[in-house]
C-alpha cells in the first residue's frame, strides 16, 4: 500500500470552500510589509530573527522552542525524517495515524519508508484512545494526532494526549494544531507541554492568518525534541516574503480576531441550516464543517460547483461515507454556500 497527498483540482473561478483556506485573505498589513521589501531584500538570503521573535511572542513560547517551517507541511515531513533517523536499520519503523486524517501524515511516513498503522475513530468519531495505546509497540517511532481533527472538526481530549505521550515515551507524538486558532484549545498554554517531553506541536499560519500561498508554519517543543528536525531543515526554508509577512500578520490582532469570529458565526449558520434540512453534521472546533449527504455526495459537489461553490468530497475517507467538508469563512461566503445548497436539496 502506498500513500500520497491527494492533489485537488484548482477551480478556475468561484468560491473556494474546499481547502479550509481563509476566505477573506490575509491582513492588509501583510501586503504593506511585502510592498516595503526592496530589490536588495529579494536578492538577499533571509534572516529570521524578527520573524522568530514575533512568532514566539504571539504563541507565547520561548524562541528556542520554536522552529519556523515552509508551511506546516514541511514540519510534518521533518517529523517523519526525524523518526527515520532514530529507527534501527534492521526494522521498518511504524507511525500511528488516527483516521480519517490529513493525508500528509501517511504520505510523509510512506515517503521515508515507514509503515503506516491506521487506527479508526469511533463510529461517532470519538477518539479511540484504547486502540491507540494498544497499537503502540517497539517499532512505534511516531504518533500523528490532529487537534482539532481534520476532517471531523472534533477535539482530542487533553488527557488522551497525555496518556499517549506517557505510553509512547520512545516515540515522537506529533500534535498538529493547524486549526487551534479557531477554538483556542492548545497545548501551548498552561505549561501543558511540561509533562510531555516527547510531544511536538505543529502550527500553521495558512488558515487563520490567511498565508497559505506564502507557506509559513512552525513546530513547537522542547529544544531536545526539536533538535532532529532543526538539523534536517534547509537553512533558508522560508522565503524572504514569508519572513516579512509573519511579524505584520501577528501585529494585526484585530484582523485575526475578526476572522475567527466570522468563522464562529459561519459554523452556527451551517449548523442551523443542516438542522432545518435534516442533514447530519458534526459540531466543529475548526474553520470547516463535515456533513453527511446520504447517497448523493457526488451530486451535491457537482451541483455546488455548477453554482460556483467548491467544497471537498470526503466520502471515501474511513467512516465518512456520504460526507462533504465545507469551509466556514466569512459569513457572506457562507450565505452564498447556503443559497446554493438550498437550490440543490
Ligand atoms: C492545512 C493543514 C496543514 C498544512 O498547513 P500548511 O502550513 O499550509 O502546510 C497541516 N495540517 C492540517 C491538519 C491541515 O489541515
Amino acid at each position: 500500500m502506498t500513500y500520497e497527498y491527494e492533489r485537488v483540482l484548482t477551480p478556475a473561478s468561484g468560491l473556494r470552500l474546499h481547502l479550509n483556506e481563509n476566505t477573506s485573505g490575509c491582513s492588509p498589513a501583510v501586503i504593506a510589509a511585502l510592498q516595503a521589501l526592496t530589490r536588495l531584500d529579494l536578492a538577499s538570503y533571509p534572516d529570521y530573527d524578527t520573524a522568530i521573535a514575533a512568532c514566539a511572542a504571539r504563541l507565547r513560547v520561548p524562541a528556542d522552542w520554536l522552529l519556523l517551517t515552509n508551511g506546516l507541511d514541511e514540519g510534518i515531513f521533518l517529523a517523519a525524517l526525524a523518526a527515520l533517523r532514530g529507527s534501527s536499520a534492521a526494522t521498518v519503523f511504524e507511525a500511528i495515524v488516527v483516521v480519517p486524517a490529513f493525508d500528509m501524515y501517511a504520505a510523509c511516513t510512506d515517503a521515508v519508508g515507514g509503515r503506516v498503522v491506521e487506527i479508526p475513530l469511533g463510529r461517532g468519531f470519538e477518539f479511540p484512545l484504547d486502540a491507540v495505546i494498544a497499537a503502540i509497540g517497539k517499532r512505534t517511532r511516531l504518533i500523528w494526532l490532529t487537534n482539532p481533527n481534520n476532517p471531523t472538526g472534533q477535539i482530542v481530549p487533553r488527557d488522551a494526549i497525555r496518556r499517549i505521550s506517557a505510553a509512547a515515551s520512545g516515540a515522537l507524538v506529533f500534535v498538529d494544531e493547524a486549526y487551534a486558532d479557531f477554538c483556542r484549545e492548545t497545548l501551548l498554554e498552561d505549561d501543558a507541554l511540561d509533562g510531555m517531553p516527547n510531544v511536538v506541536v505543529g502550527r500553521t499560519f495558512a488558515k487563520a492568518y490567511g498565508l497559505a500561498g506564502l507557506r509559513a508554519g512552525a513546530l513547537v517543543g522542547r529544544p531536545e525534541s526539536l533538535a532532529a528536525m532543526r538539523r534536517a531543515i534547509p537553512p533558508y526554508s522560508l522565503n524572504v516574503c514569508a519572513a516579512a509577512a509573519l511579524p505584520a500578520a501577528f501585529g494585526d490582532i484585530a484582523y485575526f480576531d475578526w476572522y475567527v469570529d466570522q468563522v464562529a458565526q459561519s459554523r452556527i449558520m451551517l449548523y442551523d441550516f443542516f438542522e432545518r434540512r435534516g442533514v447530519s453534521y458534526w459540531k466543529s472546533a475548526a474553520n470547516f464543517v463535515l456533513a453527511r449527504f446520504d447517497g448523493q455526495p457526488g451530486r451535491v459537489v457537482a451541483g455546488l460547483a455548477a453554482r460556483g461553490v467548491h467544497v471537498r468530497d470526503r466520502s471515501t475517507d474511513p467512516g465518512c461515507a456520504g460526507c462533504l467538508r465545507m469551509t466556514a469563512g466569512v459569513t457572506e461566503h457562507t450565505q452564498a454556500l447556503l443559497a446554493a445548497l438550498e437550490e440543490l436539496l
